[in-house]
């Protein structure tokens, strides 16, 4: 087995590292939770701070094209994501943008009133899906939770939306986006697809997959900053759909003041209101780094990196057994392993203790996330050296590591 070092020697993509304050004491494998800072942000929100809002003030929605932020970080995302020119838009966050892209779903597909979501799903997305049920009533829409590998014995039929993650959150497993997009279409369904965990790291080519609708956020393996705005897909062919969430920034002549709605033509009409210019300038500039790299090469290196952490834990016997929850196949891993233990929230704080960042979710994974842009190859061995440390010295015992903070 080649060293970490080796393996980092001959990284083609090594020179991205350099983008990124990383605190040097550390090994940071929670991009999939929140990314790293890169220079390129801190300059461009200094930028903004100091040269357009200071300078500027009103002015700077003219000056510096703020108002066409929403769309044109959109533009750049949609190249990230594989999606034809139009159709992405950055704003507001996940969440809201999947209360609006189901709500379009379901309208563009009655009679039909049946909504799927995954049984597994991240909580937000069933929340929103719940809601949007009350408010609708049950002769609009009607939810059934299914497990994602149900779904080929799921009578799809009378299915008008089904709401998916294309990568979950638990376990890192990555789902058949091209097999299951054309299952539901061939039925007549929907699929609106969550890509938090997919975008920037594993290629999603919305369009040639025929992909419907998908929403996802920009602070995760994008890099965009804590609570940085989140993105909706629609396919042109689902644009004109309704906004449920109408607002001034979607209207098709804003500045008019008309007291009524009329949507504007194209994506547009699925913004709501103003979108923070602050925000926006660090996704803008956090996706910057994508004019040098392509999606391909990252999703290559991070199965690289993943399959290293494999074959670092099988080395040792401490590590060898432990279950893990992500399927092994490459093509079947989004960019995080989910290891499953006992001990895993007392184990997940004393790796931070010990400088190696991961988090916890219940019932018992630890989860170690692979940032192809900044991680290495010796971020991987580093990290699974601790846990095999932790794990033989039972160092996870200390009663420190029991304590839970708001945000684990
Ligand atoms: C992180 C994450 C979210 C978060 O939604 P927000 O509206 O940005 O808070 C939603 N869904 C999945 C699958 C996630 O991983």
């Amino acid at each position: 087995m080649k060293t970490a070092e080796q393996l980092d020697s001959e990284d083609a993509l090594r020179f991205l590292r350099e983008y990124y304050d990383l605190p040097s004491d550390r090994t940071y494998l929670d991009g999939n939770s929140l990314g790293a800072l890169s220079h390129a942000v801190k300059e461009q929100l200094r930028d903004v701070t100091e040269n357009q809002w200071g300078t500027d003030l009103i002015d700077g929605w003219n000056n510096h094209a703020w108002i066409d932020m929403p769309l044109r970080v959109g533009e750049a995302l949609g190249g990230i994501l594989g999606a034809r020119p139009g159709e992405v838009i950055c704003c507001d966050n996940l969440s809201i943008n999947l209360f609006k892209a189901l709500a379009a779903a379901l309208e563009l597909n009655a009679p039909r009133r049946k909504m799927i979501t995954e049984a597994g799903h991240f909580p937000t997305d069933n929340y929103i899906a719940e809601g949007l049920a009350q408010l609708l009533g049950p002769n609009r829409c009607q939810i059934e939770s299914v497990s994602v590998d149900r779904l080929r014995d799921t009578d799809l039929s009378e299915v008008a939306v089904i709401s998916l993650s294309h990568v979950d959150f638990r376990t890192g497993t990555l789902r058949d986006m091209a097999g299951i997009t054309a299952l539901a279409q061939k039925n007549g369904a929907l699929v609106v697809w969550d890509l938090a965990h997919s975008a920037g790291v594993v290629n999603t080519n919305l369009s040639d997959l025929q992909v419907d609708m998908a929403v996802g956020c920009t602070y995760k393996f994008l890099n965009g900053g804590p609570g940085s705005p989140g993105f909706l897909y629609v396919a042109e062919r689902h644009q004109h759909a309704a906004n449920v969430l109408p607002g001034w920034m979607g209207h098709a002549d804003l500045f008019a003041f008309e007291s009524s709605y009329r949507p504007a033509g194209g994506i547009r009409r699925f913004l709501t209101g103003t979108q923070s210019v602050l925000a926006m300038t660090a996704v803008e500039a956090a996706l910057s780094v994508f004019k040098t790299v392509t999606v391909a090469a990252l999703r290559e290196k991070s199965l690289a990196l993943s399959d290293y952490f494999f074959a670092c834990l099988a080395q040792d016997p401490s590590t060898a057994d432990i279950d893990c929850v992500t399927p092994r196949q490459a093509e079947q891993r989004g960019s995080q392993i989910s290891l499953r233990l006992a001990q895993g929230f007392p184990v997940s704080q004393a790796l931070i203790a010990q400088g190696v960042i991961v988090d916890y979710r219940e019932p018992d994974i630890v989860r170690f996330g692979f940032s192809p842009l900044y991680n290495s190859f010796q971020d991987v061995s580093r990290a699974v050296r601790e846990l095999e440390g932790i794990l033989r010295t039972q160092g996870y015992r200390d009663p420190r590591f029991q304590h839970r903070p708001r945000v684990t």
